[in-house]
């Protein structure tokens, strides 16, 4: 009998990375269907809102741990879809969502990583981040907005800025939501045909799918050159929307507890407190 892989072993990203081989309907790893996902995400749920509790805590009692999750995927993989549902799990006072659009001329006036630094969650909080500084990497690189020299050495900024991170605390989960070409053109439709969705359609998205090779060919090399063990890219099956956010949670929850936030003790005497609580009157 082989041993069950974990999830996150299930996903990562491997070093000779084919995304053409991976399959956006993938379930490798745990629910089989909508029914088993929706109770596997209550007990989530349960699972991420005592750790980022706790993380929260340790924070407040002078820790410097965070999490980082970056999600990246063409339109209509489900980025917002995943903070819904995924980040939607964990207490809002804990959470910090950012996302990264077209950069503003004050952004560009800086390196790339500028307007991410200012994102950075701080210690005790669950940062989410909705695109990111890989778009330096991917649309960047596919529109020829920078010479390649420039966009090339980006990788190596990137590892030393995540390298950073984690060194200062900060628990990095990197997710690419895999969808494939069919299921987009299924999602841009009933975008266009719902009117309650419309407003979700972006003319120049039919333009960036038809350059799918070359995205492909854009992750490919960001996922091959920036994956490491502490800052994990996870390929995340993205046709199935359950799977999608069961597996993102799941992730997160994976994260949070190998970091095992710790509740800081009280700085002060329990038993004196509770015998002042005790003998106190009001007036
Ligand atoms: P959306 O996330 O669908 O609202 O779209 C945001 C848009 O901003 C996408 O088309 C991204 O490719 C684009 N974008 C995000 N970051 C950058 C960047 N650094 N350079 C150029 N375009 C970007
Ligand atoms: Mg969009």
């Amino acid at each position: 009998m082989t041993a069950t892989r974990t999830l996150r072993q299930a996903l990562r990203a491997p070093k000779d990375l084919d995304l053409t081989a991976v399959d956006p309907r993938g379930r490798p790893v745990g629910p089989r269907d909508k029914k088993a996902a929706a109770d596997a995400m209550t007990e989530l749920g349960e699972r991420l809102g005592a750790q980022q509790e706790a993380l929260y805590a340790e924070a407040a009692g002078g820790g410097h741990r965070a999490v980082l999750l970056v999600l990246q995927g063409m339109d209509t993989s489900g980025k917002g879809g995943v903070i819904e549902h995924a980040a939607g799990l964990i207490n809002p006072q804990g959470l910090h969502i950012a996302s990264f659009k077209k950069p503003t001329s004050e952004e560009l006036a800086h390196d790339f990583l500028w307007r991410i630094r200012r994102q950075v969650p701080a210690a005790g909080m669950i940062g989410v981040f909705d695109r990111s500084h890989y778009e330096d990497v991917l649309v960047v690189r596919v529109n020829g907005l920078v010479p390649e020299l420039e966009w090339r050495s980006r990788y190596g900024a990137i590892r030393d800025f995540e390298g950073e991170l984690a060194a200062a605390g900060v628990a990095i989960v990197k997710c690419m939501l895999h969808i494939s070409p069919e299921e987009q053109q299924a999602r841009l439709l009933a975008r266009l045909d719902d009117p309650a969705k419309r407003w979700k359609y972006n003319p120049g998205d039919v333009d960036v799918r038809g350059r799918w090779a070359d995205y492909r060919a854009a992750y490919t090399g960001a996922l091959r050159e920036t994956d490491s063990d502490v800052a994990p890219w996870y390929i995340v099956p993205a046709d199935r929307k359950w799977y999608r956010n069961w597996a993102v949670s799941a992730l997160l929850a994976e994260t949070l507890e190998e970091m095992a936030p710790q509740y800081p003790p009280p700085s002060y005497d329990v038993a004196v407190e509770r015998r002042r609580v005790e003998a106190s009157t009001v007036r």
